[in-house]
């Protein structure tokens, strides 16, 4: 299988799809995906939700079409929409029709469960007319049956030939606008599942580990799994399936790319140190409140909250921006140079405003706005903490003395 090189890891090479606007596959940025849990025939609800995740991240965004109603809703909240929208189709191949009268950009159809080859072929006829996409979202927990009892089980290779299953439907009537999924909430079937899948086809691959219930653990498996294979340069497109707020789930999504290095930094990343007996303040309360405030601007910047001055600067050296903690005072830094020392009380706030103008103006401008002095000060708030805690500040050696000590006395 040919492979492009995109930046650590060398992504599988598929060909390209478009939901809307948003290509998938073929070297495109891999995309994230999220899934409304509003009823569909509430458009302001949805639409609502829809900006959310848009907001939180998401490129596309997955609405239930289960009834009449939700079709035409549907119809009300694509032209509104920011984003495209894929409509979730099981069991009724009609709402899957109804969906693309309502102007829908992708369709998902399960072939567990919509399996009337008749059906699916009318389907992707009317989707080829229209150039929409459909993904085959394969899920291990709603196998053919037949295919259930032919493989003794739902084993990779079962949900791989599902997939190819309806391939086949969809090639009788020159429809191959398509991606696949193969999901399953075991992350070591799902991840063999999509390693067979990345061999078998060329289309592109949406990730996800199916049901994998509530943060963290939901979290953990899906990132388990679809890091995995990101990694291995499978994945063109990703979903986190929590049961959780879906705003959650766009913002993992989001945060999996950024975090692997696979899409532009878009929000914040936090940094902090997991404190220890050095820390000058409370490291966690602090890292929460600058989270809060920074979020709410929204703003595409690396901030390091750490606990101490001593270590903390030279640490996170590599931070746009952070704070460290000492003898009551903050020390505000970028890119490891110390710009300027303010009260503690106010290291937030100070934290929060630098960071505004540093997104605005860009660092060099910002080092160049430096306070005079700020990094004699700090150096000397670093030198005196040091000379005070020594670099044993959980005075764990004056701890073992006592111990043995004790003992000795003791024995
Ligand atoms: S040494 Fe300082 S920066 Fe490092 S973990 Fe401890 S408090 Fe945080």
């Amino acid at each position: 299988m040919a492979r492009v090189t995109g930046s650590l890891y060398e992504r599988r090479q598929t060909r390209q799809i478009h939901v809307g606007d948003v290509a998938v596959g073929g070297g495109a940025p891999i995309s994230v995906q999220s899934m409304t849990t509003t009823k569909t025939a509430d458009v302001d609800g949805t639409l609502s939700q829809i900006y959310a995740l848009a907001a939180a991240g998401a490129d596309i965004v997955r609405c239930t079409c289960n009834e009449q109603a939700a079709a035409e809703g549907l119809a009300h909240i694509v032209p509104r929409s920011p984003v495209p929208i894929i409509a979730d189709i099981h069991f009724h191949y009609e709402m899957a029709l109804a969906a693309l009268e309502a102007g829908v950009q992708g369709l998902r159809l399960n072939p567990g469960n919509l399996r009337k080859p008749e059906e699916i072929k009318l389907v992707a006829s009317e989707a080829r007319d229209r150039g929409v996409p459909i993904r085959i979202g394969v899920n291990a927990g709603s196998l053919h049956k037949e295919l259930y009892e032919r493989f003794g089980g739902a084993t990779p290779e079962a949900l791989v030939e599902s997939a190819r299953m309806e391939l086949g439907y969809f090639e009788e009537v020159g429809f191959d606008d398509v991606k696949i999924s193969v999901k399953a909430s075991t992350v070591p079937l799902m991840i063999e599942a999509y390693r067979l899948a990345s061999e078998a086809f060329d289309h592109p691959l949406h990730l996800g580990v199916t049901e994998a219930g509530p943060p963290p653990a939901g979290l953990i498996k899906g990132t388990a799994g679809m890091a995995t294979l990101l990694a291995e340069g499978i994945g063109d497109t990703i979903r986190y399936s929590l049961t959780a707020d879906p705003v959650e789930e766009a913002r993992a999504g989001r945060q999996l790319l950024e975090a692997m290095g696979l899409r532009e930094r878009k929000g914040l990343d936090l940094i902090a140190c997991p404190s220890c007996g050095r820390a000058e303040i409370d490291v966690i309360g602090v890292a929460k409140q600058v989270q809060a405030a920074l979020e709410e601007k929204n703003l595409p910047i690396q901030v390091a909250v750490m606990g101490c001055v001593v270590n903390g600067p030279g640490e996170a050296r590599e931070a746009d921006l952070g704070i460290a903690a000492g003898r009551h005072r903050g020390h505000l830094f970028i890119k490891g140079k110390i710009v300027r020392v303010v009260p503690e009380d106010q290291m937030v706030e100070a934290l929060v405003a630098e960071a505004e103008r540093l997104v605005t103006e860009g660092i060099e401008a910002r080092l160049a706005a430096a306070d005079a002095g700020a990094a004699e000060e700090a150096e000397a708030d670093r030198r005196a903490l040091f000379e005070e805690k020594g670099k044993d500040a959980n005075a764990s050696e004056a701890r073992v003395e006592l111990i043995r000590k004790t003992v000795e006395e003791h024995h």
